[in-house]
């Protein structure tokens, strides 16, 4: 194997010669490293590289190759982690500039499963201040681009996390998901990319962006490879309470190929106005496809999905003001305007060290918040919530999978949509409602447009059922060719 393709191999891929010797984790280290340094001035998709601390881990990692039998699959791998996710003793920025130096003093539950198993930590990646946007623009670092067209966003919030998997520059990342963050990414940077149901991965260690939202999830290069990361980061942690006591399958036992009889559900709110024609044209492909592999398909309805974007804006406004009170100059992070009294460095402080997109939600959630308005738009939000999430349990009596479009079009231009954030929200009108309602979901790579762009397959299943949306997902992949191709950077 030549040493200076490996970082172009899946995890499956170079698990497979890490154990019949034909290369080391120093090797592909080495190479993704080499990688990083060519296209890391297009892409900006690090916010830290660990170049020494990586190469030291693979180091350890070749070790544990002559000692073992049987390491774990992930060791001597090198994966990124989006820099919201706590990595011990190295910034956690939030792409934020009120935490730009901040370094984080422990592991999150994520990171320690995967240190654990002997992954290669290779860097933090870029993405929206505090996972706030649909762009990756509004990274107090400047936004990553997209590796299919440098002119063109990632996605966001995980945007690095995508654009690192997409531009080979890692072999996979971790991203999370608040509203779209992982799947409209994946989608626009042409990757696989998870969301598993609120519970299944542990927050401890996530700087909280709406907490009863956030989930942990993998971005890879194919569907076998976010399988075998959801199994090394899932599962009952004891520091979070809300992470859910649910035995986790071995998800790459779920790959076997096989789809007959699988009802495939496809939401008729979804396919409207609204929606790119070849968006639509490559989804709907998509699931010929599936169909001609013994699925069926039937049309279901989701009927609250017109309140599903401003019941998810009042929400996560609301736990976003709620969780950002702790930046306020005291314990750590940027600090300003001391001199001037107490009052004024809160006030100097979150003035100066947040950016304009979230000041906009903490106002917004501070509003649905107050007196007086808590019941008119809290409450009401969290009952309407509630319909939502009635809408998915109805549809699926009638299906096993839903298979709709990640988003409506494929990555927009650079600075398209930053003065008008209600085109920006409306990005995640796909992806936000199966957040609100806790389900898991994935996008997997189903076409390119006419000018080159990749788009992405949503899949969508019941609570804790992450299996059947990969088996659909894998058996789908098997039949294209969409996952292999390459961005020329
Ligand atoms: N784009 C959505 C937002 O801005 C979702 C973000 C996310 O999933 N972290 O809130």
């Amino acid at each position: 194997m030549a040493h200076l393709n490996l970082h172009q191999l899946t995890i499956h891929q170079l698990a497979g010669l890490l154990r019949s010797g034909e290369c080391t984790s120093t090797q592909i280290v080495e190479s993704v490293l080499q990688r990083i340094e060519a296209v890391e001035g297009k892409t900006n998709s690090y916010l830290s590289v660990f170049h020494d601390e990586a190469l030291r881990q693979a180091e350890a990692a070749d070790q544990v190759f002559k000692r073992e039998k049987n390491p774990h699959i992930l060791a001597g791998i090198p994966i990124a982690i989006k820099d919201l996710i706590s990595l011990k003793g190295e910034k956690n920025t939030c792409a934020s500039n009120i935490l730009r130096n901040y370094i984080s003093p422990f592991d999150s539950t994520a990171v320690r499963r995967l240190r654990e198993a002997g992954t290669v930590f290779i860097g933090k990646t870029n993405l929206d201040e505090f996972a706030m946007g649909s762009s990756n623009e509004n990274s107090c670092f400047g936004p990553a681009k997209n590796p299919w067209d440098l002119g063109r966003v990632t996605g966001g919030s995980s945007g690095g996390s995508a654009a690192a998997v997409a531009a080979d520059e890692c072999i996979g990342s971790l991203g999370t998901d608040t509203g779209g963050s992982i799947r409209q990414p994946a989608s626009f940077c042409g990757v696989v990319g998870l969301k598993p149901t609120y519970g299944r991965v542990s927050r401890f260690g996530l700087v909280a962006f709406a907490s009863s939202l956030d989930q942990i999830g993998p971005m890879a290069k194919d569907v076998k490879d976010a399988a075998i990361m959801l199994n090394c980061i899932s599962g009952k942690d004891p520091m979070d309470s809300t992470s859910a006591d649910v035995q986790a399958p071995d998800f790459t036992k779920s790959l076997a190929g096989d789809v007959r009889g699988l009802r495939i559900g496809a939401p008729i709110e979804y396919f409207a106005e609204g929606l790119d024609p070849e968006v639509e044209k490559a989804v709907k492909d998509g699931m010929e496809r599936l169909k001609a592999l013994g699925a069926e398909i039937t049309d279901i309805s989701l009927p609250h999905t017109s309140y599903a974007l401003p019941v998810y804006y009042i929400l996560s406004s609301a736990e976003a003001s709620s969780n950002l009170a702790r930046y306020d100059g005291v314990k750590y992070g940027y600090r300003s305007g001391e001199e001037e009294g107490l009052r004024k460095m809160y006030e100097r402080t979150r003035k100066e060290g947040f950016g304009p997109e979230v000041k906009r939600r903490i106002m917004l959630g501070t509003y649905v918040l107050s007196s007086g308005y808590y019941d008119a738009y809290y409450i009401k939000a969290q009952k309407v919530r509630t319909l939502i999430r009635g809408d998915f349990d109805d549809a699926f009596k009638k299906c096993d999978v839903i298979i709709s479009p990640v988003v409506p079009a494929p990555a927009f231009k650079l600075g398209e949509k930053m003065e008008d954030p209600l085109t920006m929200y409306l990005s995640d009108i796909y992806t936000m409602p199966v957040n609100l309602a806790g389900l898991p979901a994935l996008s997997v790579p189903c076409g390119f447009n006419s000018s080159g762009l990749p788009m992405g397959m949503q899949l969508i299943g019941r609570r804790f059922d992450e299996e059947t949306i990969l088996r659909a997902a894998y058996a789908f992949e098997t039949t294209t060719d969409f996952h292999k191709k390459k961005p020329l950077l």
